[in-house]
């Protein structure tokens, strides 16, 4: 018993020590690298990147040994569509949406969206691309957690998304101020443009397309020629089509397209991000957080429905679909259910796995830096309890630690480790 306790206090010893080596060797019993499993894998990380993984792998001298050899490795996983920004307290006898009773200072926004952030990471997602926040509150946040100053996962943000310029005062060319919004929005620090093409949102199931084709053409072409993507939300059919003609990179959510516009996605390879869950999570938020109408839920599910039908088709057809929550309020931490929807639609385990790691990466053009593990890569790493590829909910629910650039982000081994 004694011996034990000195054992361990040696081994917290040396894990304080070399806390700070700027080598780490990391052991997984298993490690799926973002393309193929690799047993007894060891990852040499040197600051925030990986040098080398191998199996049975050399362990240079001086490193941190980390040994996570009863889990299973991944590359951090990207959640394509967040609201890092949306914050509630819960407290009692307020909903998400009536709280704050009065606008909160942008300041105070990105201090409360911390907890979101860390959720995140705690789901195994060290990447997000955030569409639509107000007051700069996703730059700054994104800024923040590149210096070090806060923990998250890195974000790449669009800043306030677009609407329609058609009849709005004092606009008397709706493309022009389109197209200068979106050179606004870069000035700001925008990576991505977002655009509501359509209504839709909360309980909210309307699909009325309300962004003209000619519109989304004139921010498409702005984006581009500024070197940069675009989302495109559109709740329905029309918004989805006139936003896939224009160009758009992204689409959001759309349900019940045609079998044209499905043909046209998957032809134009645009990335299709269904955000299936995000309306399952309303569901079960319905009542008892949201306090939304009767009959609410019943147009959700509907809606799910016919989103995950849709979502069907586009998978069959070869269209390229990217996991995205839409998390809002309480929904962190549930990043990763949109896979298991991923793979009652079709996708083997390991294309839902891709789908969140080395697609979605090169959906967000950083397939050279993210999504895999490998040398030259940011050292984006998780340990899953048990074997994603084999039963997808361990992606969703066994996350145990994550080390993002080389930090160790997130443990939750040492309460096993004990046992
Ligand atoms: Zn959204």
């Amino acid at each position: 018993m004694f011996r034990t306790r000195l054992c361990l206090l040696f081994v917290a010893l040396t894990i304080s020590v070399n806390a700070f080596a700027a080598t780490k060797a990391i052991k997984f019993g298993k490690l799926w690298d973002g393309h193929k499993v690799i047993s007894n894998a060891v990852v040499i990380v040197d600051d925030d990147k990986i040098t080398s993984v191998t199996p049975n792998g050399k362990i240079p001298a001086g490193a941190q040994v980390i040994d996570m050899s009863r889990y299973t490795g991944i590359p951090g996983m990207i959640d394509a569509h967040t609201h890092m920004t949306y914050y509630w307290d819960g407290a009692p006898g307020t909903t998400p949406r009536s709280r704050p009773a009065k606008p909160r200072h942008v300041a105070a926004t990105v201090f409360l969206s911390q907890e979101n952030a860390r959720k995140t990471l705690e789901a195994g997602v060290t990447s997000i691309r955030d569409l639509n926040a107000g007051g700069g509150a996703d730059y700054a946040m994104r800024d923040l957690i590149n210096m070090g100053k806060m923990v998250g996962p890195r974000m790449f943000v669009s800043g306030g998304g677009l609407r329609s310029y058609k009849n709005q005062p004092g606009v008397t060319d709706p493309l022009a101020e389109a197209a200068k919004m979106v050179k606004t929005r870069f000035e700001e620090g925008a990576d991505w443009i977002k655009v509501f093409g359509s209504v839709g949102g909360f309980d909210n199931v309307n699909m009325d397309q309300t962004v003209s084709y000619e519109e989304m053409k004139a921010m498409v072409d702005a984006t581009h020629a500024a070197g940069h993507r675009i989302a495109i939300h559109s709740y329905g059919p029309d918004g989805a089509r006139d936003a896939i003609r224009a160009g758009t990179d992204t689409l959001e959510h759309a349900t019940d397209m045609d079998d044209a516009t499905i043909e046209m996605m998957a032809k134009n390879k645009v990335w299709y991000v269904p955000t299936i869950d995000h309306n399952q999570y309303y569901v079960e938020n319905a009542d008892d957080v949201y306090k939304f109408p009767a009959g609410a839920k019943e147009n959700l599910n509907s809606y799910i429905k016919r989103n995950f039908e849709t979502a069907k088709k586009a998978f069959k057809a070869g269209a390229r679909l990217i996991p995205g929550s839409d998390a809002v309020y309480n929904g962190f931490g549930l990043n990763m259910r949109e896979l298991t929807w991923f793979v009652k639609l079709g996708m083997t385990n390991e294309q839902a796995m891709q789908s969140a790691t080395t697609q979605a990466a090169e959906m967000l053009g950083m397939e050279k830096s993210l999504g895999s593990l490998a040398p030259g890569y940011f050292a984006d790493i998780v340990a899953l309890e048990g074997d994603p590829l084999a039963d997808i909910n361990v992606a969703v629910k066994g996350v145990r630690w994550v080390m993002k650039g080389g930090n160790v982000v997130v443990d939750k081994t040492r309460a096993s480790r004990t046992q």
